[in-house]
C-alpha cells in the first residue's frame, strides 16, 4: 500500500476561529484559557478531519498562534533580552515578539515598551514569517516542549500524527543578527543549537512519535557554501545521538537541484520534494537517494486552489515508483496546506461550473487520499472519472475567453510603457506645480478600518442599507480622514480606502475575469487573513474602479490627493492566478485595466497616483537564473504599462514592504516617488543600499504591525539617522505601511510626532 501524506493544514480554522480569539485576548476580552481551547479545538478539528479522510501520515505542531518559525524561537530560547525583562508570560513573550507589546504599568506590573522582530515573506508566498534574531548572548535551551505536547494531545484522540519542525540549517539561515551583535553570522551558532534539536527530538521519540518531518525549505535557494556545508554537520550530528524519531527532509516550493550534493548521503530516512512546482527534478533526485531511503512525492498542489489532475498526478507517482519502488514512495501536498482557504464547502455563492474547478485545504487532503488509494490498486475510478470530466470541462470551456484583451497583450510594445519625459524633467513640472515643502508627509493610503466600517459594508452587502446609504457612509468616512490629516498637517494626502475590504480582492471584485470567495481565508501573517480572489479567465475592466471615492476626496480640499491603486504584480501575486496561462500574460493583462484606471484618474483631476507593488518582491523567482531575470523584466514592465500613460506633471507613486528590496529592481519601475518599509530594518547597509535611488524616496518611519507609538525624538533620531546618507530634497516621510489595521488613538499620535518631526527638519534646513 501506498500511503498519503499532508505536510501541514490550514491552523486559522474554516470560520477564522484563530482570529477571533486571538483578537479577543489581545484586547483583553478574553482569557489566556479560552485563547488556549480555541487552539486545542481547531488542531483537534483538523487532525479528525485528516483522520476521517483516509490520511495515513497527519502533521501535529503544524499550528501556531501566530507563526511557526516563531514558535520555534520561544521553543529554542531565541529571545532577545529586551522581551525577557518583564516577566511575561509565554504566550505574551510570543505575541511581543511577533507584534511589539506597549502598555501601561498597572499596580502590579512594570510598564511595557518593545517593539516588534522583523517580519519577513516565507519564500515566494504572501505568508510571512518573524525571523529568528540571535545575538552573542542567545543561549539556546528547550523553554517547554509545544511539538510534544501538540503530539501527545492528538495521540489522546487516538490520531497518530508526525510532528513538523522547521530543521536547524534552515531555521539559522532565516534568521539574522541583533543589532548589539552584526558581526555575528546565524550558521556559526549551528554546534549549539544541535543539542537542543537532539533534546527535542528525543523527547519526541519518548513520547512515541517515530517519525518527524524536518523542514528544510531553504534548499530551494541559491546557498553560498557554508551553508550546504552545514547539513552534514547537522544531519550527521543527530544521526549520531541516540533515541531519536525518524526524521523525513522536506524541502517545496522549487529546485533542489542545485544543492542536491549537501542532502545527498544525508543519515535520514527519506525526503520530501515539491513536484507541483519542478516536475522535471525527479531524475536527479532520485539519484541521491540510498536504498533504504523513502521519497515522499508532492503531488497535490498547495499553493494554489485549482483542482489537481488526477491522470497526470498518478502518472507522475508511477514513474517516481517505477524508479525507486512501490515500498518507498509516499503520495504528498507539494507543501503545507497552509497557502489554501480551508473548505470550498463553504462557498454557497460561487458559480457552480467555476466552484467546480477549485479545490480547497479539506478538498486537497481527499485528493492525497484518492491518489495514494489508486495507486494502491483500490477502486476509485468514480472519483477518477468524475475528476477527468472536470479537468476536461475546465479545459473546453470558454465563458471567461476575452479576444479583445488577448489581442492587446499581444499589441503592447516600448511606447506603452515609457514616460513621456525622464524623472528629471518630470521633476521640474511636479515641484512647480505641486510646490511642497521639504521633508514632504504623507502616509501609504488606509487609515482605521474601524468596527463601523465593516459593519456598514456588511450591512450593504447583505442589503441592509440602499447603495446611496453605503456610499453617503463612505463619504463621511472620507470626510473624517481628509479632515484629521489637514488637521496634523500632512501635505499628500489619502483618502483612507475606507470602501476597500482588502488591497487586492477590492480591485479582483470590480475586474471580470476574476471570482471570489467568501470564506476563502488564508492567513498572512498573525491575525491577518487574507481572502485571495481567483483569476479564472481573461481579465479586463469593465468600469472605472477608484474614480468616485478619489474624486471626491479631492473635491473636498485643497491639498493634493492621492489616487490609490493596487499595482499589477501585487494583484496577481496575492490572487490565486490561473494555471493554464503564463503570469506575465496575466500581469500585462492586469497591467492594461490599471492602466486605464490610472488614466482616467488623471482625466478627473486626480494627479498624485500611488500604485502600490508590496508583493513585487514576493514574485522573485526563488534562483537566479533565466527565470528571475525574465521575471525582472516583465514585472516592471507590468508596472510602467500601467502607471506610464499620464502626463509629465502627473506624479506617479509606489509603494514596497515586507521584504529586503533591490533597489535596481525598483528603478527600473520609473516611478516619481516611491515610500518602502524600512522601520525594522536595523542594519546601516540598508539606507546604504537605496542611498544612491534617483528618484524621490521615503523610507518608512514606523512599524504599522505594532500598536507601538514613536515618541517625536525617536522620529527625529530616526530621520537623522536618514539624513547622514540620503541628500534631503529627495526625502519623503512616512509610515511603514498603510494604517489599516491600527487604532484611531495609535495613529492620531504616530502621525502627530512623525509630522512634528518632520517640521523639526524643515526649520532645520
Ligand atoms: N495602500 C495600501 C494601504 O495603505 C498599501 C498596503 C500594503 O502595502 N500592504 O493599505
Ligand atoms: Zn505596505
Amino acid at each position: 500500500m501506498v500511503e498519503s501524506s499532508v505536510l501541514g493544514f490550514p491552523r486559522i480554522g474554516a470560520l477564522r476561529e484563530l482570529k477571533k480569539a486571538t483578537e479577543a485576548y489581545w484586547s483583553g476580552k478574553v482569557d489566556k484559557a479560552h485563547l488556549f481551547k480555541v487552539g486545542q479545538e481547531i488542531r483537534e478539528k483538523n487532525w479528525k478531519l485528516q483522520k476521517a479522510a483516509g490520511v495515513d501520515i497527519i502533521p501535529s505542531n503544524d499550528f501556531s498562534f501566530y507563526d511557526q518559525v516563531l514558535d520555534l524561537s520561544l521553543l529554542f530560547n531565541v529571545i532577545p533580552d529586551r522581551y525577557t525583562k518583564y516577566d511575561l508570560e509565554s504566550i505574551d513573550v510570543l505575541f511581543a515578539m511577533g507584534r511589539g507589546l506597549q502598555r501601561p504599568a498597572t499596580e502590579t506590573a512594570k510598564a511595557v515598551d518593545v517593539t516588534a522582530l522583523e517580519m519577513v515573506k516565507w519564500f515566494d508566498s504572501n505568508y510571512h514569517y518573524v525571523r529568528p534574531t540571535f545575538s552573542h548572548s542567545t543561549e539556546f535551551k528547550l523553554n517547554g516542549a509545544k511539538p510534544v505536547d501538540e503530539y501527545l494531545e492528538a495521540k489522546a484522540l487516538g490520531i497518530e500524527t508526525r510532528p513538523v519542525v522547521v530543521g536547524p540549517v534552515s531555521y539559522l539561515y532565516l534568521g539574522k543578527a541583533d543589532k548589539d551583535s552584526l558581526d555575528l553570522e546565524p550558521i556559526t551558532l549551528l554546534e549549539k543549537i544541535l543539542p537542543v534539536y537532539v533534546e527535542l527530538l528525543q523527547k519526541l521519540a519518548a513520547a512515541g512519535a517515530t517519525s518527524v518531518q524536518i523542514d528544510e525549505p531553504v534548499l530551494v535557494l541559491d546557498l553560498p557554501e557554508n551553508i550546504k556545508a552545514a547539513y552534514k554537520t547537522a544531519y550527521e550530528t543527530l544521526a549520531a545521538a541516540s533515541g531519536l524519531p525518524k526524521l523525513v527532509l522536506t524541502t517545496y516550493f522549487g529546485d533542489v537541484r542545485p544543492n542536491l550534493e549537501a542532502i545527498k548521503g544525508l543519515p535520514v530516512s527519506g525526503f520530501h520534494f515539491d513536484f507541483v512546482r519542478v516536475p522535471e527534478q525527479l531524475d536527479a533526485v532520485v539519484e541521491i537517494l540510498t536504498p533504504e531511503q523513502t521519497l515522499s512525492v508532492g503531488v497535490i498542489d498547495g499553493r494554489n486552489i485549482w483542482k489537481a489532475d488526477f491522470a497526470k498526478a498518478i502518472a507522475f507517482v508511477e514513474s517516481a515508483i517505477s524508479k525507486v519502488g512501490k515500498d518507498r514512495v509516499v503520495v504528498a501536498t507539494s507543501s503545507s496546506l497552509l497557502h489554501t482557504p480551508v473548505d470550498l464547502e463553504n462557498e454557497k455563492k460561487l458559480d457552480a461550473e467555476i466552484k467546480s474547478y477549485f479545490s480547497f485545504a479539506t478538498q486537497k487532503v481527499a485528493e492525497v487520499v484518492t491518489v495514494a488509494k489508486a495507486i494502491s490498486g483500490e477502486d476509485v475510478s468514480a472519483a477518477l472519472e468524475a475528476n477527468a470530466a472536470s479537468i476536461k470541462a475546465r479545459a473546453e470551456s470558454t465563458i471567461l475567453n476575452n479576444a479583445d484583451v488577448q489581442a492587446k497583450v499581444a499589441a503592447i510594445d516600448e511606447s506603452l510603457s515609457t514616460r513621456k519625459a525622464p524623472f528629471p524633467e518630470r521633476l521640474t513640472v511636479q515641484k512647480a506645480k505641486f510646490n511642497l515643502p521639504l521633508f514632504p508627509t504623507t502616509t501609504i493610503g488606509s487609515f482605521p478600518q474601524t468596527k463601523d466600517i465593516r459593519i456598514n459594508r456588511n450591512k450593504f452587502a447583505k442589503g441592509e442599507i440602499t447603495e446611496a446609504e453605503y456610499d453617503k457612509f463612505i463619504e463621511s468616512e472620507i470626510e473624517k480622514v481628509v479632515r484629521f490629516q489637514e488637521e496634523i498637517g500632512l501635505d499628500v494626502l489619502v483618502h483612507g480606502e475606507p470602501e476597500r475590504n482588502d488591497m487586492v480582492q477590492y480591485f479582483g471584485e470590480q475586474l471580470k475575469g476574476y471570482a471570489f470567495t467568501t470564506n476563502g481565508w488564508v492567513q498572512s501573517y498573525g491575525s491577518r487573513y487574507v481572502r485571495p480572489p481567483i483569476v479564472v479567465g481573461d481579465v479586463s475592466r469593465p468600469a472605472a474602479m477608484t474614480v468616485k471615492e478619489s474624486v471626491y476626496a479631492q473635491s473636498i480640499t485643497k491639498k493634493p490627493m492621492k489616487g490609490m491603486l493596487t499595482g499589477p504584480i501585487t494583484c496577481l501575486r496575492w490572487s490565486f492566478p490561473r494555471n493554464d496561462i503564463p503570469q506575465k500574460t496575466q500581469a500585462l493583462q492586469l497591467a492594461l485595466a490599471l492602466r486605464e484606471e490610472v488614466q482616467d484618474l488623471e482625466k478627473a483631476g486626480v494627479t498624485v497616483i500611488q500604485v502600490d507593488e508590496p508583493a513585487l518582491r514576493e514574485g522573485l523567482p526563488l534562483r537566479a537564473g533565466k527565470d528571475r531575470s525574465e521575471y525582472l523584466e516583465w514585472a516592471a514592465e507590468s508596472f510602467r504599462v500601467a502607471t506610464s500613460g499620464v502626463e509629465n506633471s502627473t506624479q506617479i507613486h509606489s509603494h514596497f514592504c515586507y521584504s529586503d528590496l533591490d533597489p535596481n529592481h525598483i528603478k527600473a519601475l520609473d516611478a516619481d516617488v516611491v515610500s518602502i518599509e524600512f522601520s525594522k530594518k536595523d542594519d546601516p547597509n540598508y539606507i546604504q543600499e537605496f542611498s544612491e535611488y534617483p528618484n524621490h524616496i521615503g523610507l518608512g518611519l514606523f512599524d504599522i504591525h505594532s500598536p507601538r507609538i514613536p515618541s517625536k525624538e525617536e522620529f527625529i533620531a530616526r530621520i537623522g539617522d536618514i539624513l547622514k546618507v540620503y541628500s534631503a530634497d529627495k526625502f519623503w516621510v512616512n509610515p511603514d505601511c498603510g494604517l489599516k489595521t491600527r487604532g484611531w488613538e495609535e495613529v492620531r499620535a504616530s502621525l502627530t510626532n512623525m509630522v512634528d518631526a518632520a517640521k523639526f527638519y524643515r526649520e532645520k534646513h
